[in-house]
């Protein structure tokens, strides 16, 4: 373990909201606005309006706050920069985006990597790994590997493979903890390897439709960067330190009964509840400083990320919201589970 001094574990997970803007549909329809954002002291409140659900006045406090207007390298550069480089390191860290379906989980992830402006966290992380490994020394070797997976009704997939078919098993052995069997891993030499990764697996992720977002999201996506770096230290000897960073772009956060699911759908949000509500139970339990029990076991997404959640381990969380008052519920629902990680 790197570092050595004690931390508090709760200054090992940070949370942040960003607030997207209004869409042309909000805009046309004259949605009244409900978001009311303090940048200075890291506050959002919700604000009564004259909508059909009144939003009871609150105040929210987090670690910092962006408003519609902010920039993909601002949320880059004060919320996510620091993880990426204790990853570089040798820590393990994770950056969730947790959200309702069409708040800007995946344009704070991945955005567009093709408008410089628009490149979201994934492709900065990639540029600023491969940046830092061509200012190291000839004295340092890196190597760096990356999976990409997906995990649907609790359910493993490689986004990968050409088999989207196949599923796999998440295995435990005491040498090596939690892990998926027969994960494919790539190794990356350069940023650009790792983009298009990221636009293969990006193709291959389950979409569907509710009446909700014609492309709501159920699947957690987890970008794994693996990043190992061996050194000649001073006494002539090699050590080796390894770093992994994930990536996650969570499945959307919404209740089903606004998204009118029945049957498999009605299935689906319930594993994906599940899921949800147990990586809140896992970060507030470490937050809270209760070692006694942490829930990893309870869904497969804190059962993979064990070994990146809690202990050393970096974690910053991202809770995205819109702004409109009709999806104030929604917008409660995402800062109070953002605020119990804090
Ligand atoms: P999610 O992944 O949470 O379902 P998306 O990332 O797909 O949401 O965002 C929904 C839409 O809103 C997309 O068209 C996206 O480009 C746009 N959007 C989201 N956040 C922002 C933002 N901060 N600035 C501009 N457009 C945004
Ligand atoms: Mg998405």
């Amino acid at each position: 373990v790197p570092g050595g001094e004690m931390e508090e574990e709760s200054d090992n997970v940070k949370v942040i909201v960003r607030v997207r803007p209004m869409n042309a549909v909000e805009i046309a329809r004259g949605d009244k606005n409900v978001i009311h954002v303090d940048c200075v002291n890291g506050e959002v409140s919700l604000k009564n309006s004259d909508a059909l659900t009144p939003c009871p006045p609150k105040v929210f406090k987090f670690d910092h706050v962006f408003d519609r207007d902010s920039k993909q390298v601002d949320v880059y550069n004060a919320a996510a920069r620091k993880i990426v480089d204790n990853v570089l390191e040798g820590y393990n860290g994770t950056i969730f985006a947790y959200g309702q379906t069409g708040t800007g989980k995946t344009f704070t992830m991945e955005g567009n990597r093709d408008v410089p402006e628009l490149r979201g966290i994934l492709p900065n992380s990639f540029a600023h790994i491969f940046g830092h490994i061509a200012r190291a020394g000839d004295n340092n070797n890196f190597l760096v590997r990356v999976s990409y997976l997906e995990i649907y009704n609790e359910e493993v997939r490689d986004l990968l493979v050409k088999d989207q078919r196949k599923r796999l098993e998440v295995r435990e052995r005491a040498d090596i903890g939690v892990y998926v069997k027969d994960l494919s891993a790539f190794v990356v030499n350069n940023a650009d390897d790792l983009d298009k990764i990221m636009t293969i697996g990006k193709n291959n992720r389950s979409v569907g439709s509710t009446n909700m977002n014609e492309q709501s999201s159920r699947s957690h996506a987890i970008f794994t960067i693996t990043i190992e770096c061996s050194e000649r230290g001073l006494d002539g000897q090699q050590h080796v330190r390894m770093g992994k960073l994930n990536l996650v772009d969570l499945a959307g956060s919404e209740r089903q009964s606004k998204t009118g699911a029945t049957g498999d759908r009605f299935k689906e949000a319930t594993k994906i509840n599940l899921s949800l509500s147990t990586l809140g139970n896992v970060i507030s339990s470490l937050v809270d400083g209760k070692r006694t029990h942490i829930p990893y076991r309870d869904s497969k997404l804190t059962r993979l990320l064990m070994d990146s959640l809690g202990g050393n381990a970096k974690t910053l969380m991202v809770a995205n919201v819109g702004p409109a008052d009709y999806n104030c519920d929604e917008t409660l629902g995402t800062l109070r589970y953002a605020n119990r990680a804090k």
